[in-house]
C-alpha cells in the first residue's frame, strides 16, 4: 500500500481526547468517573436557542445558503461585538464556519506558506503548532510562564521574529493557563505585528469567560483592523458545542480566501443552526451571564480546595475554566500523578506536556461541572495523594 500523505504523520491529536477514552473505558468496566478532562460546559444549549433552531427547521430553512454566512447572523454578529467587545465591525469582514477549529484551521491555511513561521502560545492550544505542521509551516512557541505571571513576555516573541515569520497566536482567555492578556502586553504584541508585517489571528473563543474585568479584543489595538483576525465560536459562551459554530472576523482582503475554502469543504454551515445562533447572540434569557456567575463560583471554591492538595500549586485563572496546577512539589511526574488521579481516585485531568513541553510539571482540569462534583473530586485527589506523599523527597 502507498503511505498516507506526510502531513499525516507531523500533526498530533488532542490530551484530552485520548484521556477520555481511557476513563471511558473504566467507566464501562463499572468504575466511578468524574470527568475534569474535556473543556466542555457541562451546561446544554439554552432552551430559546433550541426554540430558534426548531423553528428555522419549520420554516422551511434547510437549504443550502450563502457560503460566507446567512446576512442575519453576520449583522447580529456586529452588533455583538460592538456590544460586548467595544469594536466595529461590517458584516462583510465576518465569515462562519463550522466550528472554532475550523475557522481557525483555514485562516492558518490562507494566510501560511510552506516553510513560514506561526509564533504560538506555548502552553496552548495543541491545535496550533499541529496545524502549522500540517500545512508545512513552523511553529513557534513562546512561552507563558509562572515567573511572569503565566503572561506572554513580548520581548520573547521580539526574540523570535525572523523574516519567515508570518503570524501570531494569540488566545485571551487562554488554554489551558486561563491568562487574560495585560492591555500593555497586547498592545506591545500589535505593536510587534505592525512593524515587522505580521497578521495577528486572535483566538478570542473564551472572550465570555473572564471573571471580574473588561475583556480587551486584539481587535482594539492600533494598526489591527488590516491584519488581526479573529476567531471565535458558540462552543465555550454558550455552551453550544455539538452544534459546531464557529466564526472569523477577517480583514476585507482575507474574507474571499475563507469563502474559497469553505467553497471548497464545507460549501455553508447548516442554515437553521445559523438562526439558533442569532438567538444565542441576543441571549434574550441571560443565560451567558449566569453560566458566568455559576463559573465564578466554582472557580473560588476549586483553587482553593485544589491548593490544600498535598503537592499541588495553582493560581486563580482569570479567564475561561481550567485551573493549571503546578504539580512539581509532589516529586513525581504529571503524568504519573494522572495516571493515579485516574486509576485510583477516578479523576480525569490531563498531563500539562499535551500542552506543550513547558506544560510538563503541571496538570489541567475543567472546572465546568458542579461545585458539588468538583467537591467530590478535590476529595478523591485528596486520598490519593498519599501515594506521592510517600515518594521518599528530591525523586
Ligand atoms: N480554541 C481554543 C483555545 C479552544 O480551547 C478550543 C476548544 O477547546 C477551540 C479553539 C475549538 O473550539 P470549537 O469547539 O468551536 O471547535
Amino acid at each position: 500500500m502507498r503511505p498516507l500523505a506526510s502531513r499525516m504523520s507531523v500533526m498530533s491529536g488532542e490530551g484530552a481526547l485520548s484521556v477520555y477514552a481511557r476513563a471511558k473505558e473504566l467507566e464501562r468496566e463499572g468504575r466511578s468517573i468524574i470527568h475534569l478532562e474535556l473543556g466542555e460546559p457541562d451546561f446544554h444549549s439554552p432552551a430559546p436557542v433550541i426554540e430558534a433552531g426548531n423553528r428555522a427547521l419549520q420554516e422551511g430553512k434547510d437549504r443550502y445558503c450563502p457560503m460566507a454566512g446567512v446576512p442575519a447572523l453576520k449583522q447580529e454578529l456586529a452588533e455583538y461585538l460592538q456590544r460586548t467587545r467595544s469594536i466595529r465591525i461590517s458584516p462583510e469582514n465576518v465569515v462562519i464556519a463550522p466550528g472554532c477549529k475550523i475557522a481557525l484551521f483555514f485562516a492558518m491555511m490562507a494566510l501560511l506558506e510552506p516553510g513560514d513561521e506561526v509564533l504560538y502560545p506555548e502552553p496552548g492550544f495543541p491545535g496550533y503548532p499541529s496545524i502549522a505542521l500540517g500545512l508545512g509551516a513552523t511553529p513557534v512557541g513562546f512561552g507563558l510562564h509562572e515567573k511572569n505571571q503565566l503572561q506572554p513576555d513580548p520581548e520573547e516573541i521580539a526574540a523570535k521574529i525572523t523574516p519567515r515569520t508570518k503570524a501570531i497566536i494569540t488566545n485571551s482567555p487562554g488554554n489551558p493557563t486561563g491568562t487574560v492578556y495585560t492591555d500593555a502586553v497586547q498592545r506591545r504584541i500589535a505593536e510587534l505585528a505592525v512593524k515587522h508585517d505580521l497578521y495577528v489571528l486572535s483566538d478570542e473563543i473564551y472572550a465570555r469567560i473572564i471573571y471580574g474585568q473588561e475583556y480587551l479584543s486584539m481587535l482594539r489595538y492600533p494598526g489591527m483592523q488590516d491584519r488581526a483576525l479573529i476567531i471565535d465560536g458558540f462552543s465555550k459562551s454558550f455552551a453550544m458545542t455539538g452544534w459546531r459554530l464557529g466564526y472569523t472576523v477577517a480583514p476585507a482582503h482575507v474574507v474571499p480566501a475563507l469563502v474559497m475554502l469553505a467553497i471548497n469543504s464545507y460549501t455553508c454551515v447548516a442554515e437553521f443552526s445559523q438562526y439558533a445562533a442569532v438567538e444565542a447572540l441576543r441571549d434574550s434569557g441571560g443565560h451567558t451571564p449566569r453560566m458566568l456567575s455559576e463559573f465564578t463560583k466554582r472557580r473560588e471554591q476549586f483553587i482553593a480546595d485544589l491548593n490544600r492538595v498535598p503537592g499541588f500549586r495553582c493560581a486563580s485563572p482569570e479567564g475561561a475554566f481550567y485551573a493549571w496546577v503546578n504539580i512539581m512539589d509532589t516529586g513525581i511526574s504529571a503524568e504519573e500523578v494522572c495516571r493515579i488521579m485516574l486509576e485510583d481516585a477516578g479523576v480525569a485531568g490531563i498531563s500539562g506536556a499535551a500542552f506543550g513541553p513547558s506544560g510538563k510539571d503541571f496538570v489541567r482540569f475543567s472546572f465546568a461541572s458542579s461545585t458539588a462534583t468538583l467537591k467530590e473530586a478535590v476529595e478523591r485527589i485528596h486520598k490519593a495523594s498519599a501515594a506521592w506523599q510517600t515518594v521518599p523527597a528530591g525523586r
